[in-house]
C-alpha cells in the first residue's frame, strides 16, 4: 500500500503526494509550487512524477517550478488538454505505473473536456470531477457527459478512497440536504462534518461507499432525489435528474 500526505493549497485546494517507503514521492495537480518544495525538503522526499487531472491554473500553476528544480520529474497528464509541460501524455485506459502499482487512467469529462482521474491501489485522485457529496461545474463539457464520467467512477469497488482536489464538503452538504432533507445517514455526517471543520481538520479522503449515501449527484436513481427535482424536469431519465440537479446547485 501507497501513503498518502494532503498538502493544502490557496484556499480549500489539496495537493496529494503519494508515496513509498524509500522516499520517492509523486504529486497530484500542484497548483502551487511552494507547499510541495517544503513538504518535500522536511521529509527529503525525491520527486519522481506529477499527476494532472485537467489544465485548470489552481491544478497546474506550480508544475514549471516543480520541472525547473527537478529537471528528470515524469509529468503525466491528460493529452487533450492545452498543459505545455506533459512528458506522458495519457487518455481514457491508459495506465500509469506508480511504485509498483498500476494506476488505470479514466477519462471523466464535464468539468473540462479532456479531464481524467487516476484510480490505483484502491485510491481515486479524481481532481475537479467528484467532490465529497458533490461533483464539479460543468465549464466545457455537458451534463451526459459529467453524468457519465460519474457513473464510472461510481461503478469502482466500495472501499475506494475519493481523493478530490478541494474542501468543499460542508457547503455540498447543505446542498444534499435541500435535496434530501430527510435522509438521517446525511444529517448525522453533517454533524461529523462540522466537527471536523470546527477543529481545522480534512473530510478527504472520503469512500465511494459514503459517497453512495450522501452524494445526490450519485444519487439521481433514488425516489427521494427524483422527487425533490420532479417540477423541474420533462422526463425522469437519470440524466434529466442530473441535469436538474447540477443547475439547482449552480443557483443555490
Ligand atoms: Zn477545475
Amino acid at each position: 500500500m501507497l501513503s498518502v500526505k494532503s498538502i493544502p493549497a490557496f484556499n480549500d485546494n489539496y495537493i496529494w503526494l503519494i508515496h513509498n517507503n524509500h522516499n520517492h514521492c509523486v504529486v497530484v495537480d500542484p497548483g502551487d509550487a511552494t507547499p510541495v518544495l517544503e513538504c518535500i525538503k522536511e521529509h527529503d522526499f525525491i520527486l519522481d512524477a506529477i499527476l494532472i487531472t485537467h489544465h485548470h491554473h489552481d491544478h497546474i500553476g506550480g508544475v514549471p517550478e516543480l520541472v525547473r528544480q527537478f529537471p528528470n520529474v515524469n509529468v503525466v497528464g491528460p493529452e487533450n488538454e492545452p498543459i505545455p509541460t506533459l512528458t506522458h501524455p495519457v487518455g481514457d485506459g491508459d495506465f500509469v505505473e506508480l511504485f509498483d502499482e498500476q494506476f488505470m487512467v479514466l477519462g471523466v469529462p464535464g468539468h473540462t473536456n479532456g479531464h481524467v482521474a487516476y484510480i490505483g491501489d484502491e485510491k481515486l485522485f479524481c481532481g475537479d470531477a467528484l467532490f465529497s457529496a458533490g461533483c464539479g461545474r460543468l465549464f466545457e463539457g455537458t451534463a451526459e457527459q459529467m453524468f457519465n464520467s460519474l457513473q464510472k467512477m461510481a461503478a469502482l469497488p466500495d472501499e475506494t478512497e475519493v481523493y478530490c482536489a478541494h474542501e468543499y464538503t460542508a457547503s455540498n452538504l447543505a446542498f444534499a440536504l435541500a435535496v434530501e432533507p430527510d435522509n438521517d445517514y446525511l444529517l448525522r455526517y453533517r454533524e461529523k462534518v462540522l466537527h471536523l471543520r470546527a477543529h481545522g481538520k480534512s473530510t478527504i479522503p472520503s469512500t465511494l461507499q459514503r459517497e453512495k449515501l450522501i452524494n445526490p449527484f450519485l444519487r439521481t436513481s433514488e425516489a427521494n432525489v427524483k422527487k425533490s427535482v420532479a417540477s423541474k424536469v420533462q422526463d425522469s431519465t437519470e440524466v434529466e435528474i442530473f441535469t436538474a440537479l447540477r443547475r439547482w446547485k449552480d443557483e443555490f
